[in-house]
């Protein structure tokens, strides 16, 4: 039985003073059955860390390098965010991939090295709006995921999927369940041809989830939670979606 897992990416958001009320209204909000995290941005993760530490909110960070150290100005290592006591990492979000040129095999890698920390690696991947229309998103999400599948080998049954359709995110355009969940059971059966642990690995979705639809999209049977942009910076809306997984 997988736990569901809720995280939230707050991207290049927030300030010292605004992150300690929303984290102080989170730890506040009604309880939830799910585990519950939130990715921050990197400055943040000293007085996050302090903030959430007596909190059963997990926090983690929105990239890492794929590097161990060195060299690699302006880069951030896994060894850095274990430090800091993150949990989880976000890797390939479509932003990064958009923005900063990065490939499947540079996402997969990164994936490697944080794992080889001990961190758990949220591996994002989904198809823009031209590839669905164009028949493509099966295709697309399976290149994605192929490349972390070779290169994680037996211990692709640690990572954290999360689908994310581009045309979704920070749009207001959310997909269906029933669209959600064709993609999310793709995935599981790609990961069942490469590990007798497909079961056990948590996929969430992400792309405009809401208090409104968060209940209808978990309930999907290969849906294990979400991973939440614009709604995981206000903490009413996202203690209701944590609560829709229940
Ligand atoms: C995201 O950026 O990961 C995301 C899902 O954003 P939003 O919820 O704002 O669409």
């Amino acid at each position: 039985m997988r736990r569901k897992l809720m995280v939230g990416n707050w991207k290049m958001n927030g300030n010292r003073a605004v992150n300690a009320q929303l984290l102080t209204e989170l730890s506040a909000a009604p309880w939830c059955n799910a585990d519950v995290a939130v990715c921050v941005p990197f400055p943040y993760l000293a007085e996050v860390a302090l903030l959430l530490q007596a909190s059963r909110i997990q926090w983690g960070a929105q990239d890492c390098s794929a590097h161990e150290s060195g060299a690699y100005t302006g880069e951030v290592s896994a060894a850095m965010l274990v430090e800091f006591g993150c949990h989880h990492v976000i890797v390939g979000h479509s932003e990064r991939r958009a923005y900063h040129a990065e490939s499947d095999q540079l996402v997969a890698d990164k994936a490697k090295t944080a794992l080889a920390h001990k961190l758990t690696p949220i591996v994002c991947v989904g198809e823009t709006l031209a590839e669905r229309d164009s028949g493509q998103t099966d295709v697309v999400v399976k290149r994605q995921l192929s490349a972390v599948i070779h290169t994680l080998g037996h211990c692709i049954s640690q990572i954290v999927v999360a689908y994310e359709p581009v045309w979704a995110i920070g749009t207001g355009k959310t997909a269906s369940p029933e669209q959600a969940q064709a993609v999310h059971s793709l995935l599981r059966a790609q990961l069942r041809a490469a590990t007798q642990k497909a079961d056990e690995v948590t996929i969430l979705y992400g792309g405009s989830v809401t208090a409104d639809n968060a209940a209808q999209l978990f309930s999907q049977p290969d849906i294990d939670g979400g991973l939440i942009g614009r709604a995981s910076l206000n903490a009413a809306d996202y203690a209701l979606i944590c609560k829709a997984a229940d």
